[in-house]
């Protein structure tokens, strides 16, 4: 992540499901010094195995995994454009057609609380509803998907979105593609190209 530039140093975390539980990077650890035998075994009920302590934001890991059987991974991070307009606290509206790749015709932010709380990890449940990507307001972004590649192509994604919406915010915010479009659009992602499942 880092050297693709959506992540800088030992900010962010990664998460995958396995049978029960899932595994999360461990905290404050810089990835470059990580393998595979760091990384932190978890229950769905908060509980971690080993030595290392698992990443302070394993809340909202835990409690996405909980309520959504459709995501298998998800990649945290606090990369600058999405960050950039997660700061403003801005959701990203139907300017292009590639929003719809998150699974609507917006991509939400969700409400600011301190990072590793409870009260993040609710805002964040409310802002994924029906989507596997959503922005942290004075924070970051997560994304979610089936596998983790997917879940860092969505990621990947979702900062260039950020990028060019942040491009054009100084220029009056773009045009929107219509309602209809985004519908069609949402039809055609149920089973087209890398966003599906
Ligand atoms: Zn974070």
């Amino acid at each position: 992540m880092n050297a693709i530039g959506i992540n800088q140093g030992s900010s962010g975390n990664v998460s995958v499901r396995k049978a029960s539980g899932y595994l999360i990077t461990p905290s404050g650890m810089p990835y470059d010094e990580c393998s595979a035998k760091d990384m932190v075994s978890m229950t769905l009920k908060g509980k971690s195995d080993g030595l290392l302590k698992p990443s302070s934001e394993w809340r909202f890991h835990q409690d996405i995994y909980r309520c959504r059987e459709d995501v298998k991974a998800i990649v945290h991070v606090h990369s600058t454009f999405a960050t950039t307009i997660a700061c403003l606290g801005r959701e990203l509206p139907s300017f292009h057609y590639m929003v719809a790749a998150a699974g609507g015709k917006t991509i939400r932010c969700a409400d600011y609380h301190t990072f590793g709380t409870q009260e993040l990890s609710d805002a964040v449940i409310n802002a994924m509803q029906d989507r596997k990507a959503c922005l942290m307001a004075n924070h970051g972004m997560l994304a979610t998907g089936s596998t983790l590649k997917k879940a860092l192509a969505m990621a990947i994604e979702v900062e260039n979105l950020c990028e060019v919406y942040w491009r054009l915010l100084p220029l009056g915010g773009g045009n929107m593609v219509d309602d209809a479009e985004m519908d069609l659009i949402l039809e055609k992602f149920k089973s087209y190209g890398q966003f599906t499942e």
